[in-house]
C-alpha cells in the first residue's frame, strides 16, 4: 500500500526566526588586516543600528531555500493568466529584462556625473518622447514611482496653473466608478473632491457635468475607458465644458492598454493624465515592487512639470533645475531607471504598428470572455467594453454564493482570482481583464473554469463558499489581518 506522505519541501515553511540557531552565518570574511574601529566612535552612535533582538541567524543554503520554497507558493504570470481587471498583468517578454540587464543601465548610479550618464539620459530622453506621442500630449515627466503617484503630481500640475492665474480653486469631480486612488490623490493635493453619478450606461452624466461645473471646480479626474470598460463617448464634450468653465481634463491612463496606437487622449481634450508602466507597457508589478506613473501634459502645463527636466545642451543631455514655475520634486533622483528601460524596450520591439495590434488583441480576448461567459454571469451593463469586462455575481448571490466565493474556488482551478468587488457601482462586481498576452487555448481553459464554476453554484452551493482547498491556507479572517496585522516576529508569537 502506497501512503502518501507530505515531502519536506511542501509542509508549511517555517518562519526564519523559528529556523535561527545562534552562530551561523550566511557568510564569512577574512581575518582584518587593518585595525579594527568602533563604527559607534567613527560614525556617531546615533548612525549605528543596534541588534535587533531575536533577528534570525542561519546559513546561505537555508535563506535561499526559505525564499525559494516560499516562491513556488505563489501565483505568478509566467506560470498563468492572471485576469485581475484594472491591473493589466500581462506578461512581461524577457527581451526587456535582457535589454535592462546590460552593464551600463543595471550599474547605472544617479551620482555619476552627467558626462558619463549620456546613455541612460538618452534612454530617459526617448521614452519620454515615444510616451509624447502614445498619449498626444506635449511633454512627460517620468519621476513618478507608480499610478497614484502620478496622479498626485498630475493635480499638483493643475494646482500649480490655477494658482498662477489667480484662483486654485477648491474641487475635483471624480465619477463614482472611480480607482479608490483618485480622490485620495486630490485630497492629498489639498482638494475636496465631489462625486459625479455615472448615468444609466454607466457613462459620465453631460447633464449633470454641465450642472456642477463651476467656478470652484479644479477638475474633473476621468479614467478612459472608465473602470467598466467603456470607452467615455463624450469625452470630446465633457472636455469643452470643462474648459469653457476655466477647469481642467485630468485623465486616469490605468486603462490605456485599450487605446494604444488608436486613440490619443491629447487629441481628446485632456489636459494631463499619467501612465501606469507596470501595466500597460509590460513591466512587471505586484507585491509592492517599483513602477512607474510617468505624467503627460499640454504645452500649458509643461512649465510646471518636477525638476530637474532633460534639456538638450549642445550634443549633450543635461539636468535642467532651474525652473521657477516647477513644482519642485516629487521623488528622489530621476524615477525607477530599470522600469523606464524595460518600457522603452517594449515600445521599441513593438513598434508603432505592434503597439496597435497589442491593443486590437485586448479587446478581442475580452470580448470572446464577454460572450462566452453571458450565459452564465449577470452582465450589469451593456453598453460595448473594450480591454476588460465587468460582470456581477447576481445570479449566483441567490444561492448564497458571492463575487469572493467564485474567485477563490477559481484558485482550485489553477487560475489567479480576477478584481473582487470593483468597481464600486457594480454590486457584487467580478472585474475580468485578460489583457492581449493570453492565447486562445489559455483564455478557453479560463473559460471553461468560470463556466464549471457556474455550474457548482447550481449543483452544491457550499462546495464554492469553502474553497479553495488545493492551496495551504484556504480562508483567512481578512477582517483580523487588516485590524490587527502581527508586523513583528516575538518569540512565542
Ligand atoms: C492601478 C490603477 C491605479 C493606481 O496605480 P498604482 O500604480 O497602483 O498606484 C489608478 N487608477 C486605476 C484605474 C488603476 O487601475
Amino acid at each position: 500500500m502506497i501512503k502518501k506522505v507530505r515531502s519536506h519541501i511542501s509542509q508549511n515553511e517555517p518562519l526564519l526566526f523559528e529556523r535561527s540557531s545562534p552562530g551561523k552565518r550566511a557568510y564569512q570574511l577574512p581575518e582584518l588586516d587593518v585595525p579594527a574601529v568602533d563604527p559607534a566612535v567613527e560614525l556617531g552612535a546615533g548612525n549605528v543600528r543596534a541588534e535587533i533582538d531575536g533577528f534570525p541567524e542561519i546559513s546561505e543554503v537555508e535563506a535561499i531555500r526559505h525564499f525559494t520554497r516560499l516562491s513556488t507558493w505563489n501565483y505568478a504570470i509566467d506560470y498563468g493568466m492572471y485576469p485581475l481587471g484594472s491591473c493589466t498583468m500581462k506578461y512581461n517578454p524577457r527581451v526587456n529584462e535582457l535589454v535592462a540587464k546590460i552593464e551600463g543601465m543595471a550599474w547605472a548610479h544617479p551620482y555619476q556625473p552627467e558626462s558619463l550618464s549620456q546613455g541612460s539620459m538618452e534612454v530617459m530622453a526617448r521614452l519620454e518622447s515615444a510616451l509624447a506621442e502614445i498619449t498626444g500630449l506635449h511633454a512627460v515627466s517620468l519621476q513618478p514611482a507608480a499610478g497614484a503617484h502620478g496622479e498626485m503630481a498630475g493635480i499638483l500640475l493643475i494646482r500649480a496653473l490655477l494658482e498662477k492665474r489667480g484662483n486654485p480653486r477648491k474641487k475635483v469631480l471624480i465619477p463614482d466608478s472611480a480607482h479608490g486612488t483618485n480622490p485620495a490623490s486630490a485630497a492629498i493635493a489639498g482638494y475636496a473632491v465631489e462625486n459625479i453619478p455615472s448615468n444609466e450606461a454607466g457613462l459620465l452624466d453631460l447633464a449633470a457635468l454641465e450642472r456642477i461645473v463651476d467656478g470652484d471646480v479644479a477638475a474633473l479626474m476621468v479614467t478612459n475607458p472608465n473602470t467598466l470598460g467603456v470607452f467615455e463617448q463624450n469625452i470630446v464634450e465633457a472636455a469643452r465644458i470643462l474648459h469653457s468653465k476655466g477647469a481642467m481634463l485630468y485623465m486616469d491612463g490605468a486603462n490605456m492598454n485599450a487605446l494604444v496606437g488608436i486613440a490619443r487622449p491629447g487629441d481628446f481634450g485632456v489636459d494631463v493624465l499619467h501612465l501606469n508602466l507596470h501595466k500597460t507597457f509590460s513591466t512587471p508589478h505586484g507585491g509592492g515592487g517599483p513602477g512607474a506613473g510617468p505624467v503627460a501634459v499640454t504645452k500649458e502645463l509643461e512649465p510646471f512639470l518636477p525638476i530637474p527636466r532633460l534639456k538638450r545642451s549642445g550634443k549633450k543631455w543635461a539636468w535642467d533645475y532651474n525652473r521657477k514655475q516647477s513644482i519642485g520634486r516629487v521623488r528622489a533622483f530621476y524615477g525607477n531607471f530599470g522600469v523606464l528601460v524595460r518600457a522603452l524596450a517594449y515600445i521599441l520591439a513593438h513598434g508603432g504598428p505592434g503597439l496597435r495590434n497589442a491593443t486590437v488583441d485586448a479587446v478581442l480576448n475580452a470580448n470572446y470572455i464577454r460572450k462566452s461567459l453571458e450565459p452564465y454571469y449577470d452582465l450589469p451593463y451593456a453598453s460595448p467594453n473594450m480591454h476588460e469586462v465587468v460582470f456581477s455575481d447576481a445570479r449566483q448571490e441567490k444561492s448564497g454564493v458571492r463575487t469572493g466565493d467564485i474567485a477563490k474556488r477559481l484558485i482550485d482551478y489553477g487560475f489567479h482570482p480576477y478584481t473582487v468587488s470593483f468597481p464600486l457601482i457594480v454590486h457584487g462586481a467580478l472585474m475580468i481583464e485578460p489583457t492581449e498576452t493570453e492565447g486562445k487555448m489559455e483564455l478557453d481553459s479560463f473559460i471553461d473554469a468560470m463556466t464549471s464554476i457556474a455550474k457548482e453554484v447550481e449543483d452544491d452551493p457550499q462546495l464554492v463558499k469553502n474553497a479553495p482547498y488545493s492551496v495551504r491556507t484556504s480562508r483567512v479572517d481578512e477582517v483580523a489581518a487588516a485590524r490587527k496585522p502581527v508586523l513583528r516576529w516575538k518569540p512565542g508569537n
